[in-house]
């Protein structure tokens, strides 16, 4: 008997429907790198078939952990191409070459995290409403059909050329009641779910704590404490009480954040999630409810570009990538 989960075996017809036959070389060019994680790369390119600028993540499983990382490839492709929400990234299609997986999505300017790092000051506050006001779309989507993200953070939050926010990296994804496995990204984790390693479980609550911990990373570029190595981050997150939203910037400036703001963030980061605002109670909360999202952030888009083309010439080649639509 074959293993279904052997890696690149097609034999599964449910697995085969994943994936296209042809070559993606001959239908995508133009390969710019345009960001990477611990699978591979993610490029911008070219579809000389529709004319569209796509996105297409490579995940390689040749190797060690080829079990797994097929397993993962699977479900995320599998999740990715069931899902159409106008806050969660599109799919477009998928190959398979050379112990390699070439998932094509719609193509996104840049993360939430690209921007703040263009930006030497905090961004606006109405922008980091806007923000968390279209990515709590997708991720309230998520949560009414059961799934929970595991790995919110502005690094997995995309913005297109249009104005729309993305919800992104639906690697992580669980079922969510109740998840027990320790996944996500270090700084941005629960309290739950870095104690789900010997205790209980945990649920879409989760993604809520990511998500504050996500704005005070849009508001001070990096989540609280960053400057650690990641065990010790873990420890601080499940042994002292909850991470603010600072009142001082980094340069001694009273940090220039609203009291509703601060409320936001506070009641999405309660260590015990039944405190938390449920994804609902995020969207109705006058931090976001009132923005008008899409304007705010083309003129984010706009102005980051802005700042982008002024960049000597180092630090224009790092972000240059969010200008490939312009060049
Ligand atoms: P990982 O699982 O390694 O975090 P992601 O799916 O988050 O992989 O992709 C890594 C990075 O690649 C993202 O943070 C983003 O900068 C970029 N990226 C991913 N998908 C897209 C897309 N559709 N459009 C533009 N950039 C993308
Ligand atoms: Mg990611």
């Amino acid at each position: 008997v074959q293993n279904p989960l052997k890696p690149g075996n097609l034999k599964d017809p449910a697995i085969a429907a994943l994936f296209s036959s042809k070559d993606p070389e001959q239908r995508y060019n133009d390969l710019r790198e345009i960001g990477h994680g611990s699978f591979g790369a993610v490029y911008f390119a070219l579809d000389n078939e529709s004319g569209e600028n796509v996105a297409i993540k490579k995940m390689s499983f040749s190797g060690k952990q080829a079990a797994e990382r097929w397993a993962d490839i699977v479900k995320e492709v599998g999740f990715l191409k069931k899902i159409r929400h106008q806050h969660i990234v599109e799919y477009r299609a998928c190959f398979l070459k050379e112990q390699t997986c070439w998932l094509v999505m719609e193509y996104c300017v840049g993360s939430a995290a690209d921007i703040v790092e263009v930006h030497k000051t905090p961004i606006f506050e109405p922008e980091i409403a806007a923000i968390c006001q279209q990515a709590l779309n997708g991720l309230a989507y998520l949560h009414e059909i059961n799934r929970i993200h595991r790995d919110v953070k502005a690094g997995n939050i995309l913005l297109t050329d249009c104005g729309i926010v993305k919800l992104a990296d639906l690697g992580s994804i669980s079922a969510a009641c109740p998840a027990q496995s320790f996944v996500g990204t270090p700084y941005w984790m629960a309290p739950e779910v870095i104690l789900a390693m010997d205790e209980g479980h945990y649920d879409y609550r989760a993604d809520i704590w990511s998500f504050g911990i996500t704005c005070i990373e849009l508001a001070e570029r990096k989540p609280p404490f960053f400057n650690m190595n990641t065990m010790s981050a873990l420890y601080h997150i499940a042994q002292n009480d909850p991470p603010k939203l600072q009142s001082t910037l980094a340069t001694g400036e009273t940090a220039p954040w609203t009291e509703t703001f601060y409320s936001f963030v506070d009641q999405c980061l309660r260590k015990d999630p039944e405190q938390r605002l449920s994804t609902r109670a995020c969207l109705n909360h006058p931090f976001v409810a009132g923005t008008h999202a899409k304007t705010v952030i083309l003129e984010l888009i706009r102005r980051t570009k802005r700042v982008v083309r002024e960049l000597d010439n180092f630090q224009y080649k790092k972000m240059r990538k969010l200008m490939y639509l312009d060049e």
